[in-house]
């Protein structure tokens, strides 16, 4: 059956729906192309409703049989759903459909990944399982059967029986359809126990492909950890008796919430030191934490319509980056947080696919899981936490969970557990949720007579749909230093809410130096034209750390930007800022290491382009060459010192403390093989006996060009293991130089091990050629047009990982001419496919405006 017309939806319509559902009974024959699925569902009509429709959501089903309390029916079926005749009364609607696992390419709905049966649901998919009112206010216990030969048979809640060939599962807990899960396959796990705050022991498992049985130690105890952080920080108890998790090679996303069963990319929970990074590592235990905060954030109290995503997925993002703040670095977190929001929800909110965190209409809704509604989503509630303190912040949640449990909620039950807790009024604040675009934030001021006067002013640039922008609530925490660098005004919130608004501090013995937008306090385009000896100033003094770090990484991005525009040379005063940082044995590792690192290349492109600029990419990577190779003669005497070698004596541990010092080995390392041309990478590679050592050597030899016999012996040695591979292939075309980037990618692509319908493999390509920003706008199109040939060949086969991959091209509009309109061509030949998906149609036509 055919995709119908893409249709819109609107916020503004949402209507309950007619019926409600008292329980599910589900039964799966298990079968790779014939599949059975048998429902048993009790409806009974919605006293809060007006509109009795029964219209039942399903797509790609076999419907078999239909019966209404027991006697058959004949509704009207089309590609979306059916609809049919239905009693006054309470009913029992029983449905038989034949679905095919094995063919289902999209990863949506039941599919199957190396022999393992799986399902992800979210947002809508439950609706290609069985016929069902597949939207997240509709809540009801299921109680499932699956029958299959397979040894392992999973699904949501507690175990209720099971004998040879089968298992039932019920989940006591009322949930909408798109938390449902089904795993089936021969599977091994590692087990352990959680005992909770009130005494009940949990059974936790995590489920994997026998032979990677080794790699879940890690996962294990990040759980244990965010099961005891949950119940610390926010009094929240696990609520069944047992918690899986399942490793599956084939997935769009990184993990999955399922209410008791979470699904996991296997790269998002599989870990071993020979085989993950630390980067790895500690995105693995963010993940896990993320998942299972959802069971409060998203399970117990979930969303009403999926306009709402942010509701969980703000929330649950600012609630997993506590988490890792607590347990990791503050600072750290809190710069990695900031670095990724501007690499990936600015150039969103600044482009043609910019929309509001809580958006007001869409096709295809998953399309909508972007950097604004996680990231942006998670920066909201931040600034909410600032305005009404850690008390309010804390009372608040304690209302929301009280008040909500067990509800699907809106933005607005959200905001008023904090107007009823605080007594403030925030409806100026929820336009945080409903304007798009990132606002820009300049500052004046003025010093007489003791008293310090900054003059902030407030715009936001227009966005698709909205052209007219309001200000914003801004909580604007500022710190004042004297020449001393002593802090004479500790750090402060001020909360602007007018266009243009001044804030005095009095009392002053002199001219103070301003410590602005403290923490990134407010996710803003901070537009201040401050001194260079100021900027060296702070990096040197600011007793905020996040601000230490954004003068060192201001005063590199605007050498960077005027050694782009003026072919200028690298700022000496930069240079000897960072060299006198670098030093200072006291200093965080891991604080250095960002330090060092500097903007990429999209950071800068994305900074000139906020500067009125046209970034052009080749000039912007020979800016960042030419800073590199001067760093490293400049820092010559000190690489030794900040070297790796030598510094970690205990056994490996991916821990915050050997991680910030292997990161500063890995920048240090970038430098010196600028210097001995690839000696101390290849000697680092030779002997690395853990993942993050041998790949950030093997890094450094791909970039300059000495990497034949590491990349062949890094396959032999890991030809094995996929997510090994995703590794390989990725830096081959990541860290290569832009003139090659491009035909590696193209090679790789016809790689035996190239697999296009495994997304981390094709991500692992393609993703890697669009991050490599000069290779990727290579002058003559071809990084365009290779792109665009593979998004066309996946849109065939999985529309959701096609119309992501996509937003590569969401910046076109940046480009000079020429570029723009080979990427505009590019886009344009992707639009004309015939029977492009609805969501890929749906990116591409907002991209084209
Ligand atoms: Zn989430």
């Amino acid at each position: 059956m055919k995709d119908a017309a893409p249709q819109t939806v609107y916020l503004s319509d949402y209507t309950p729906f007619g019926y409600v559902v008292e329980d599910v009974h589900l039964t799966f024959q298990l079968a790779p192309t014939s599949t059975r699925v048998l429902s048993r569902i009790r409806f009974a009509p919605n006293p809060d409703a007006t509109d009795k429709v029964f219209f039942l959501h399903g797509e790609e089903l076999n419907l078999i049989s239909a019966m209404i309390d027991g006697k058959p029916v004949e509704p009207v079926v089309t590609s979306v759903g059916l609809s049919c005749p239905v009693p006054e009364k309470p009913f029992v609607w029983e449905a038989e459909v034949e679905i095919s696992p094995e063919t289902n390419t999209a990863l949506e709905g039941l599919y199957m990944s190396n022999g393992m049966y799986c399902t992800q649901c979210e947002a809508e998919g439950f609706r290609k399982i069985t016929y069902y009112p597949d939207r997240p206010d509709v809540m009801s216990v299921f109680t499932v059967r699956i029958e299959g030969p397979h040894p392992v048979l999973l699904s949501n809640g507690n175990p209720r029986d099971s004998g040879d060939g089968w298992a039932e599962w019920r989940d006591p807990w009322p949930k909408p359809s798109y938390l449902f899960a089904l795993v089936a396959g021969d599977l091994v796990n590692h087990s352990d126990t959680f005992t909770t705050c009130s005494g009940t022991e949990v059974a936790l498992n995590i489920w994997v492909r026998p032979g990677d049985e080794g790699k879940c130690a890690f996962g294990m105890e990040a759980l244990k950890k965010s099961m005891r952080w949950d119940e610390e920080v926010y009094g929240r108890e696990y609520d069944l008796d047992i918690f899986n998790i399942v490793a599956v090679d084939d997935f769009n996303m990184g993990a999955m919430e399922n209410k008791g069963l979470n699904v996991f990319n296997s790269s998002a929970v599989l870990a071993s030191p020979e085989t993950s990074t630390d980067a790895n590592f500690e995105r693995i235990e963010a993940i896990i934490a993320h998942e299972y905060f959802h069971n409060w954030t998203g399970n117990r109290i979930t969303c009403r319509d999926w306009f709402q995503l942010c509701l969980k997925e703000g929330l649950t993002v600012f609630r997993d980056s506590q988490f890792t703040s607590d347990i990791r670095s503050a600072p750290v977190k809190r710069i990695s947080d900031v670095i990724d929001l501007r690499a990936r929800q600015f150039p969103e909110d600044q482009g043609p696919l910019s929309h509001p965190v809580r958006p007001e209409s869409f096709q295809e809704i998953n399309n909508f899981y972007t950097a604004t509604v996680y990231e942006k989503g998670a920066e909201v509630i931040g600034m909410l936490k600032r305005l009404v303190g850690d008390e309010g912040y804390a009372e608040a949640l304690e209302l929301y969970f009280a008040r909500h449990d067990g509800e699907a909620c809106t933005i607005e039950d959200w905001l008023k557990v904090f107007e009823d807790v605080t007594g403030r009024d925030l409806t100026q604040f929820k336009r945080w949720y409903s304007q798009s675009g990132t606002p820009r934030l300049s500052v004046t001021e003025d010093y007489a007579d003791g008293t310090y006067t900054l003059t902030f002013a407030q715009h936001t640039p227009p966005t698709p749909g909205q052209d007219e922008k309001l200000p914003q609530v801004l909580p604007i925490a500022v710190g004042l230093l004297n020449a001393n660098g002593d802090e004479v005004v500790k750090t402060t919130l001020l909360e602007m809410t007018q266009a243009e608004q001044s804030f005095e501090f009095t009392g002053l013995a002199s001219r103070p130096i301003p410590s602005l937008l403290r923490g990134f306090s407010a996710p803003v385009v901070l537009d201040r034209v401050a001194s260079k000896e100021e900027q060296v100033f702070l990096l040197a003094h600011d007793t905020d750390a996040f601000n230490r770090w954004e003068s060192g990484r201001t005063l590199a991005r605007n050498s960077l930007i005027a050694m782009v525009r003026d072919g200028a040379a690298p700022d000496q005063a930069y240079l000897d800022g960072l060299a006198a940082l670098l030093r200072d044995d006291e200093l965080d590792p891991a604080f250095r290491a960002l330090m060092l690192s500097g903007p990429s290349q999209a950071e800068l492109a994305q900074a000139l382009h906020e500067a009125g600029a046209t970034p052009d990419p080749d000039a912007i990577w020979q800016a960042k060459e030419t800073m590199a190779d001067t760093m490293a003669q400049s820092f010559r005497d000190l690489l030794p010192k900040l070297a790796y070698e030598g510094k970690v004596t205990e056994p490996y541990a991916p821990d915050a403390e050997q991680s910030g010092m292997r990161a500063l080995g890995a920048a240090t390392l970038a430098l010196q093989t600028r210097l001995d041309a690839g000696a101390a990478a290849q000697k680092q590679f030779d002997k690395a006996d853990n993942m993050t050592l041998q790949l950030s050597a093997l890094g450094q030899l791909i970039q300059v060009g000495k990497d034949t016999g590491a990349v062949q012996a890094f396959y032999d040695q890991w030809h094995n293991d996929r997510l090994v591979m995703d590794k390989w292939f990725g830096l081959q075309v990541g860290a290569a130089h832009p003139e090659v980037a491009v035909d590696r990618a193209a090679a790789l692509s016809s790689h035996p091990a190239f697999d296009m319908k495994n997304p981390n493999r094709f991500r692992a390509v393609f993703g890697a050629l669009a991050m490599n920003h000069a290779g990727f706008h290579r002058r003559d199109g071809a990084g365009y047009d290779l792109l665009a040939d593979w998004l066309i060949r996946l849109d065939a086969m999985n529309p959701q990982t096609t119309a992501r991959m996509c937003s590569a091209f969401q910046t076109w509009k940046r480009y000079d001419a020429d570029r723009q309109a080979k990427m505009k061509a590019a886009l344009e030949r992707i639009a004309a496919q015939p029977d492009l998906s609805r969501d890929t149609t749906e990116m591409v036509s907002r991209m084209l405006g």
